[in-house]
Order: C-alpha cells, then sequence, then structure tokens
C-alpha cells in the first residue's frame, strides 16, 4: 500500500490557474447500502461493481454533493448521510486541466506517468468554452479569498496577472507590495515604486473588473481597489478609462457591455499566445468564417474583427480521477463487510 505523503501529482509543469483541484469524500457504508439494500445484490457482487464504479464529473467537482458522496475540512470526518466513521470514507481527487498550448504538454507527460493498473487513475475529457471556464476559475479565486482581509485584492489582482500572464513572476513582483494603482506614465505592464505597485491602466481595470467580479454576490455592488462600486459607476469607469474603446466596445446599455466585457475577458483566456486584443480578433476571424461557410459557401465574408465578434472559445477540460484510496478502502471494507 502506498504511503499517503506521495500521493500528490506534480502539478509544477503546469502555469497558475490552469489546473484547479477537487476533493470529494465517498462513504463506502452509503455505496454499500445502496447496492445490496436497494439493487439487491450479493456482498460479493456490489464489490466488483462499486470497484468499477466510476463517478461522473458533476459528482467530483460539484460545490454541493450528494450522497453518497460529501465535503468535510474536519481531520476525522464522519458521513453526513449514516454517520459511519473514517475508515468507510474514501477520498476521489479529481484534477480538472485548462486544455490549451500551454498546459498540453504538461498534461501529456503527466498522464504518460501515471500508473495504469486497475483504473487507479481515470482520465475524462468535457467539452467546455472560456466563458464557464472563466466562470469556473472566478469561482474557485472566491472560495479561496478572504473577503474580510482587505489584503484580498492585491491578492485577487495577482491571481489575475497569473493567469493572464503566466510566464512572468508575479509572486517576485508582488513581494511586500501595499498598495496597487493606476499608472499614468506607462501604457503597457507595471512598474514598482517602494511598496507601490502600479500597472498600466487597462491592466488596473481588468483588475478592478475581477474584483467587481468576486465580490458582487457578497456585497451590495463589488468592492475594489477604487472602492465599492455599482455596475454602473464600473462601466463608467471602464469608458472613461479608455478600457471600452481599446478592446473594441461600443455599445451603451449597460447589460450589454457587461456581457460583452465578461466575454472578452474570458475569451482571451490562453494569455501567452499573444496581446488580449489580438487574440479576440482572431477568434472573431475564425468564427466569421466557420458562419460563412455554414451559411452561405458562395458569399465571402469581410475578414475584419466586427466589435460583436468577441465570442466564447471552446476549451477541452481534462479530468484526472485519482481512484487510488477509493480502491485500497473498498478492498479493506468489503473484507470486514464480507466476514
Ligand atoms: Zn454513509
Amino acid at each position: 500500500m502506498a504511503t499517503t505523503k506521495k500521493r500528490e501529482l506534480d502539478l509544477s509543469n503546469f502555469p497558475p490557474g490552469t489546473v484547479t483541484e477537487f476533493t470529494t469524500l465517498v462513504c463506502l457504508a452509503c455505496i454499500f447500502d445502496i447496492f445490496t439494500k436497494q439493487l439487491g445484490l450479493a456482498p460479493r457482487t456490489a464489490f466488483t461493481e462499486i470497484k468499477r464504479h466510476s463517478p461522473t464529473i458533476e459528482e467530483l467537482t460539484s460545490r454541493t454533493a450528494m450522497r453518497p458522496y460529501f465535503d468535510s475540512d474536519e481531520k476525522s470526518p464522519h458521513c453526513p448521510y449514516c454517520g459511519s466513521a473514517k475508515r468507510w470514507l474514501a477520498r476521489i481527487d479529481t484534477y480538472c486541466i485548462e486544455g490549451g498550448k500551454t498546459t498540453d504538454a504538461a498534461r501529456r507527460a503527466l498522464i504518460k506517468k501515471l500508473p495504469k493498473a486497475d483504473d487507479q487513475f481515470v482520465v475524462l475529457e468535457k467539452k467546455s468554452d472560456s466563458r464557464a471556464v472563466f466562470f469556473e476559475w472566478l469561482d474557485t479565486l472566491g472560495l479561496n479569498l478572504d473577503l474580510n482581509d482587505e489584503d484580498w485584492l492585491i491578492d485577487a489582482t495577482r491571481k489575475y496577472l497569473a493567469r493572464r500572464e503566466p510566464k512572468t513572476n508575479w509572486t517576485e513582483i508582488f513581494a511586500d507590495v501595499r498598495a496597487v494603482r493606476r499608472s499614468s506614465r506607462i501604457t503597457e505592464g507595471w512598474e514598482r515604486d517602494g511598496a507601490r505597485l502600479f500597472l498600466a491602466p487597462h491592466l488596473y481595470s481588468e483588475a478592478i473588473l475581477i474584483q467587481y467580479l468576486v465580490s458582487r454576490s457578497h456585497a451590495h455592488g463589488g468592492l475594489t481597489l477604487d472602492g465599492r462600486l455599482t455596475l454602473m459607476e464600473l462601466i463608467r469607469r471602464l469608458r472613461y478609462s479608455g478600457y471600452l474603446e481599446r478592446i473594441g466596445i461600443t455599445e451603451q446599455d449597460l447589460g450589454e457591455v457587461f456581457e460583452r466585457v465578461v466575454d472578452h475577458l474570458a475569451a482571451t483566456h490562453d494569455w501567452s499566445r499573444a496581446s488580449s486584443v489580438g487574440n479576440a480578433s482572431k477568434a472573431a476571424k475564425k468564427s466569421a468564417k466557420k458562419s460563412a461557410k455554414k451559411t452561405a459557401k458562395s458569399r465571402r465574408k469581410p475578414a475584419e474583427p466586427e466589435p460583436e465578434a468577441i465570442i466564447t472559445e471552446p476549451v477541452k477540460l481534462h479530468y484526472i480521477v485519482d481512484r487510488r484510496d477509493f480502491l485500497e478502502k473498498v478492498k479493506s471494507v468489503y473484507a470486514s463487510y464480507a466476514a
């Protein structure tokens, strides 16, 4: 039996923000109960079925688990459904890797190294899109921040920039930073002045957007480095700072502008490729070509990036499910169950 120490997968080759880890506990007493009492299987058959059992992506990654799955941070958790103690509980770790140029090689190398026997690891795939991935990332970000501690604004900014530009060492740049400000001197990148970090206006705008999105469900309006903002105030700031113009948004309607801004942040998730504006127009061209082919073969669509063509991009999600603890526990539980 492997020790728990060596269990963690080495994810150091993945850019920050591209892997999300989920841990769920599953109660084997509940599972055996379902298979033997509800489905009427003999213990031996139940054991064979349970070993094969592969949870769905939803069961593994849902924020609110359902029987026989549950979440717990306790050291000695108990099943919330039947009260069973630790030895009946198995832990399943799931790693969700965002597919794309920055992760494909590292993912293949990682999967190659995993033990193959007995389906100790299962790899699942799911088609998603940049918008869903972005909101999932925001959700995870929000769960890992302490919104009662004011430093979260700086933390959220650093994590966003790390996702945007994974090749830059943001931990170093943010070391001992006490304040983040909009720069009136530089138009690209960042600049340190003592404990203050100055960001180019568009980066600062995006940081505020992220802060708004993370905190809007916790507070009336969103909390940002510019203070508490309503959606209208936020959009006004983005407009006057030139950010909306920079990313090609010309709409006036508040809701529409907001949707487009979110799509823009989400669609340019693969930051290492090019500048954000370049990415958006590339995606726009691609989609224009595709839809032109679909609707009218003979009609040629002009390739210029139309502002409304900022669209969500398809993203493949790769889930690596670590079933090692599950398999070991099923075995030991069955031994005591059948005895
Ligand atoms: Zn249970």
